[in-house]
């Protein structure tokens, strides 16, 4: 079966996304249909033949892509959503609630309540607060936020590896922020940790759990541990890495970190990461629902339906689309986040990576940067010098997207001399870093593929 035929799910999918979207088309038409005729306006009025021409010319543009769907793409963190989230989506955006209030739309409000305490328990967490933003970095400046408010006047430590965004958001906040460095493997050095929290001037810890560039897990139990003993809150970002805490235990998945995240005082998740979901769908979830009163406002506009809480009394977003709420529920009803559901997606991803790193090793051409945590692999073309190492890393990369018969997508990763000399020592440190090749396995279908995916870099590097 091919992509015109179904959907481009690869051979063997058999959800046929035009018959589910079509009957989530006519569901909500019934709906609306109870509500009686009205006349619809002409000046909203398009003919077929210029839907038609316009459509044409928007899906010839959308052909100026990266094939994100295919295990060709072994790149960045993108890939299309589950078909459940895309009809969950459409289904819902017909209505287009506003999850704000339960004034803009009580059913997906509902929704919203229900994915985030399956999220919450997905993490060990009993009572909590909690609602999905617009994305990571909106989830992390909420936790950031709260951080503030209940440490006021101190600052917020994370780690040199952690999000870009952190910093910026304690700009945003006017929060001091300081980037504690890594150790060899590129999690937040303890020591390091230590001695700034005896400084006195930290309120709260950003631990990541999968970092972005490397999907480095740090120590959240040890983070926890130091943080408790001078007084700081602990949050954990673990925007991409969260979904594989249904793998801990697994796969060579240590458990330690995963099962202290239920001690933390707040957890960032990005469904829209491992979670099947189309961009506009982060989580931020609070252990102690309490902090609630750090939201407290009034909105003269909103909040009349019902005395319940409106997830908008309790974020600071205004709208957020109802329809990433329903995405995510459709999803969760078919593949709840357990170690059976969602886990299996993962884990298929998490075999790719480590089999693929087992493929490195073997090869002459090829070295691992280091060997990989969750699913995202680091390595590079073998060779004596940064210089040569960078020089190849980007030729592969270029050669592989520029070739028509047979790309590859990958991505590539800034490290610098000093990171690459604790792991390397042999590779002469000729320039201040180098890129090395980074690959997100982010799809299942990588598992199968990866044999693949290695002969055709193995043959670049050549
Ligand atoms: C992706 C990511 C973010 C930012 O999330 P967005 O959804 O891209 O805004 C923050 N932290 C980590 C660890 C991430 O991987």
């Amino acid at each position: 079966m091919s992509g015109s035929e179904l959907y481009a799910w690869g051979d063997g999918m058999t959800i046929d996304l035009r018959h589910w979207l079509g009957e989530a088309v006519t569901a909500m038409g019934r709906w609306q249909d109870t509500y009686g005729p009205y006349p619809a306006h002409p000046s909203l009025q398009v003919t077929d033949e210029d839907l038609g021409e316009a459509l044409a010319r928007l899906t010839d543009r959308l052909q100026d892509n990266y094939p994100f769907f295919h295990p060709r793409y072994a790149g960045q963190m993108l890939k299309p959503p589950h078909p459940a989230a895309i009809i969950g989506y459409v289904a819902a955006m017909q209505v287009n609630p506003n999850n704000h209030a339960l004034d803009g739309g009580p059913a997906t409000a509902a929704m919203e309540k229900e994915v985030v305490a399956r999220l919450a328990t997905m993490f060990g967490y009993g009572d909590h607060l909690g609602h999905l933003t617009s994305s990571g970095t909106i989830a992390n400046l909420e936790a950031l936020f709260v951080a503030r408010e209940s440490h006021p006047g101190k600052g917020v430590a994370f780690s040199a590896e952690s999000h870009y965004t952190h910093g910026r958001m304690c700009g945003v906040l006017g929060v001091e922020g300081h980037k504690v460095a890594v150790d060899d493997r590129g999690r937040i050095d303890l020591g390091a940790l230590e001695d700034l929290l005896r400084g006195g001037r930290i309120g709260t810890v950003v631990a990541t759990a999968g970092t972005t560039g490397l999907g480095a897990v740090e120590p959240v139990h040890e983070i926890l541990t130091l943080a408790r003993r001078y007084g700081a809150r602990v949050h954990v970002d673990a925007a991409y890495g969260g979904f594989f805490t249904l793998l801990a235990g697994e796969y060579g998945i240590d458990r330690a970190p995963w099962r202290a995240v239920a001690g933390c005082d707040s957890i960032v998740v990005d469904p829209h990461k491992h979670g099947l979901q189309p961009y506009g769908c982060g989580a931020v979830l609070f252990r102690d629902p309490a902090v609630g009163r750090f939201y407290v406002h009034d909105s003269p506009y909103t909040y009349f339906t019902s005395d319940e809480l409106h997830l908008g009394e309790i974020s600071l977003e205004c709208s957020r689309a109802g329809a990433a709420a329903a995405a995510l529920w459709l999803t969760f009803e078919l593949l709840p986040p357990t170690r059976e559901g969602l886990g299996q997606v993962l884990a298929a991803g998490r075999r790719a990576a480590l089999r693929w790193a087992g493929l490195i090793e073997q090869s002459p051409a090829l070295e691992l940067y280091q060997p990989p945590e969750l699913d995202i692999v680091t390595y590079f073309r073998a060779a004596e010098s940064l210089t040569e190492i960078d020089a190849a890393s980007a030729r592969i990369m270029t050669q592989g997207m520029n070739d028509p018969g047979d790309p590859v997508f990958l991505s590539v990763l800034k490290v610098s001399a000093e990171a690459f000399g604790r792991r390397i020592p042999e590779v002469r440190a000729d320039a201040d870093g180098a890129r090395v090749l980074r690959s997100v396995l982010l799809k299942p279908e990588h598992e199968e593929y990866v044999g693949t995916l290695h002969a055709r870099v193995e043959k670049l590097a050549n």
